[in-house]
């Protein structure tokens, strides 16, 4: 059996994080990362923006890490190629596909998500794809070339990125979503309508409350058949999320409900494995209950708090959901839960400079969206987080701030003051 004093399963972001907060706090910590991809550790945001989009874009610009760093660390081993079959929770070791035995009193478990497909015929042939590694991009981008026609699956984050990115190709692309409208999980209605007529001034179709039924075609895909209509393309991409890779905790015994269930601390049902990123579903602080977030920010987040808890820290994960996006020249900031909104207050007009949609439940502020306005993210996160009563908000509509700024400070002093600590911002 090969030892360490910590063993990663998984080689994403939450991985590499939870080795930097490791580190930060076990400086000389032996430490070992079991990937089953080629590359090392590598960020996955590009691969539907910018390495889709410039054709010489080497994978080596993607890695988290710069090429050699894993060597250059005493006592780290990055083992890539290398699948974890097999977690044994009681004698704390994990056995690979070519049965190799790793083993540590500190585990944790980092293996994100793999992306989903549709049960439908034809999935199978060739132009259907999907897209969470590099291999997938790179093969979506070899798809993409002008004049082609796509279908994309999906009007989340993947199918419109994916709309804007193929489009610089000259690519033209019919985005097929089973619900109403664009971004149905991350946006309110209106504003929803508002970015897919932008997106449609692009050259971009819609077809909305159209599921699919089948993928067409002999050899290779001819079209999609979705809302009953046939869609001919010269290939299509299914962009509809991603299932969690929790098998290996499952088969362990350790609880799982779409996601490993961790604490606070990010330790799993079993004490001294722990759990994740993309993957593990955790208490929320802010909206309460529990939930499993599939960004950036809290992959990175998550992994390094996981890892200095791994030492012996014992500090609560405080996360607020954040994502970030670029579709043509649009810059997009979702703050918390903007999408499940009762009400919307918006400062600003979309398209014309920065705009600000503030989304209110239950008399409070639930969720932000900035639109070409990332000089306010730490503002809307103030007000999320805080809070802050809708009312407070409800001024916006008439008042012209120019920033965020003074209504983050007086949310957060306001929240403080329910807590009876401080003075209210004047
Ligand atoms: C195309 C795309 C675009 C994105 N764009 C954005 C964006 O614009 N903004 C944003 O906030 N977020 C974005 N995201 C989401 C973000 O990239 C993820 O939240 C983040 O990568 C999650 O990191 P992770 O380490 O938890 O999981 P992953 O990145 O999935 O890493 C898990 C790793 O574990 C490996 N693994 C799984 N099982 C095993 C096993 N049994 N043995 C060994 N290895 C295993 C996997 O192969 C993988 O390498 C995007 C994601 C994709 C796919």
């Amino acid at each position: 059996m090969r030892g360490f004093d910590y063993l990663i399963v998984g080689g994403g972001l939450a991985a590499v994080s939870a080795v930097d907060g490791i580190r930060e706090l076990h400086p000389d910590a032996s430490i070992a990362i079991l990937s089953d991809e080629t590359e090392p550790p590598y960020q996955r945001p590009p691969l539907s923006k910018e390495f889709l989009q410039y054709p010489d874009v080497p994978r080596s610009l993607l890695y988290v890490k710069p090429e050699g760093w894993y060597d250059e660390q005493a006592s780290l081993q990055l083992v890539t190629r290398q699948k974890a079959m097999t977690l044994d929770p009681g004698a704390m070791r994990v056995t690979t596909a070519r049965g190799t035995v790793y083993g540590a009193p500190r585990i944790l478990l980092a293996t994100g998500g793999r992306a989903k497909n549709l049960a439908v015929a034809g999935r199978d042939l060739p132009g259907v794809f999907t897209l969470r590694d590099v291999e997938d991009s790179e093969a979506i981008r070899a798809a993409g070339i002008e004049g082609t026609e796509a279908v994309l699956i999906g009007a989340g984050f993947v199918g419109m990125e994916l709309a804007a990115s193929l489009s610089a190709h000259g690519v033209s692309s019919t985005v097929v979503e089973a619900l109403d409208r664009a971004w149905p999980r991350l946006l309110p209605p209106e504003l929803a309508r508002w970015v897919a007529g932008y997106f449609e001034e692009r050259g971009v179709s819609f077809r909305f409350n159209a599921a699919v039924e089948g993928f067409m075609g002999e050899e290779r895909l001819e079209a999609v058949l979705a809302g009953g209509r046939s869609i001919p393309c010269d290939f299509a991409v299914v962009g509809v999320g991603m299932d969690p890779c929790d098998g290996l905790a499952s088969d362990a015994g350790l609880a799982v409900d779409d996601g490993i269930q961790v604490d606070a601390f990010g330790e799993t049902s079993h004490p001294h494995i722990y759990a994740a990123g993309d993957v593990a579903r955790f208490p929320d602080p802010v909206f309460g209950g529990r939930t499993r977030v599939e960004h950036w920010e809290h992959a990175r987040e998550h992994g390094r708090r996981v890892g200095r808890n791994m030492t012996g820290e014992r500090v609560p994960y405080d996360h607020l959901s954040h994502l970030f996006s670029r579709v043509f020249d649009l810059n997009v900031n979702v703050v918390g839960r903007p999408a499940a909104a009762s009400e919307i207050v918006r400062w600003g007009e979309p398209g014309e400079g920065p705009s600000v949609t503030f989304g209110l439940a239950e008399g409070r502020v639930s969720g932000v969206v900035l639109l070409d306005a990332p000089a306010e993210l730490e503002h809307a996160r103030t007000l999320v987080r805080s809070r802050a009563a809708a009312n407070l908000v409800g001024d916006l509509a008439t008042r012209d701030f120019g920033s965020l700024d003074g209504i983050a400070r007086l949310a957060a002093a306001n929240a403080m003051e329910d807590q009876g600590i401080g003075e209210k911002y004047e």
